[in-house]
């Protein structure tokens, strides 16, 4: 799983930061990625990353500030030119699929594809046998939810070798063994999977919260997550401004992954106030009290691979 991000900018872009999406690609874990809000133009920060939009499985709006949708009709438009014919599913809040509806028929726009609608309320917004992710309302002016994305136990790995040993003949028994199921060999013994695999592994835990203020919902959402993404749009001098705004401070954000006893935590939704000074300083600071943190820019992608985060580059 690699987290990418689209767009780390608050409210409008800037030279260097473009509106809020964020893309968990998911390609080894099922062939597909989903993305997390689509501020205007995220289509066009596409096309400087190897995400393909045919592949784009889901999306998930945190809220209906133009920052965070005004890229939609676009990207929805663009994956039916290039092939997209697969099923995309489109989360968000109450209102999200009138105004796509309307703007795709205003527009005239026709998709090759069905698009499905989910508007989220608090509680499992999506579950099947790899992932379950819930909603929660946050605080901001505006409804807005964060998401948890839990991914479930792995299977472990089949030994082989053991199952051999124990007598199992090569084919569909051991196929059977690797997929969880006890099976009876032909002298009536009895094989158990749990006996010759592996223990399952714990899968990982990413919250991906949108703009909000510090409220124990993100600290509930954050519980435990290997990764949190937490909005960062005003620091100590501007504190003032985030209550009033529905907004988080870099400490703020700390916090909420303290209080959670989260892993790592992403800030993004930078304010284009900052300066690159301004942005270490923050940085500093945040580290003064969480190791683990990092303030993202656009295009960068961070892997969780062997339980640690790490940036990762493509080239
Ligand atoms: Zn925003
Ligand atoms: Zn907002």
């Amino acid at each position: 799983m690699q987290i990418q991000f689209l767009g780390t900018g608050a409210g409008m872009p800037s030279k260097t930061r473009n509106t809020s999406a964020l893309a968990v690609k998911l390609l080894e874990e099922r062939g597909t990625f989903w993305l997390f809000d689509c501020g205007e133009a995220t289509q066009h920060q596409i096309l400087h990353t190897t995400l393909k939009p045919r592949k784009l499985e889901k999306i998930f709006i945190t809220h209906l500030h133009g920052d965070h949708i005004f890229g939609l009709p676009g990207l929805l438009s663009s994956r039916s030119f290039q092939g997209g014919e697969e099923l995309l599913t489109i989360y968000g809040p109450a209102g999200l699929k009138t105004w796509i509806e309307q703007t795709l028929q205003l527009s005239q726009t026709h998709l090759n594809y069905p698009i499905e609608f989910v508007e989220v309320t608090e509680g499992v917004v999506f579950e099947d046998d790899g992932f379950v992710v819930t909603a929660k309302p946050l605080q901001h002016v505006v409804p807005c939810f964060g998401y948890r994305i839990e991914q479930k136990p792995l299977r472990g790995t089949l030994q082989i070798e053991k199952a051999i040993a124990l007598g199992v003949p090569k084919g569909p028994l051991l196929g059977q063994l690797k997929n969880g199921s006890d099976i009876t060999l032909e002298d009536g013994r009895i094989v158990k999977s749990s006996d010759v695999t592996d223990p399952p592994k714990d899968g990982f835990i990413v919250t991906i919260l949108g703009d909000t203020r510090s409220c124990e919902n993100a600290v509930l959402l954050s519980e435990n997550a290997d990764i949190v993404v937490h909005e960062s749009t005003f620091d100590h001098a501007t504190e003032a401004l985030a209550a009033n705004y529905g907004h988080s401070t870099n400490m703020d954000a700390a916090n909420i992954a303290i209080k959670a006893g989260a892993k790592n935590l992403l800030l993004n939704h930078l304010s284009a106030r900052f300066f690159p000074q301004d942005i270490k300083n923050m940085l500093e600071e945040v580290h003064e009290v969480f190791e683990n943190a990092y303030i993202v820019a656009d295009f960068e992608e961070y892997e969780w691979q062997q339980e640690k985060l790490a940036p990762f580059s493509q080239q």
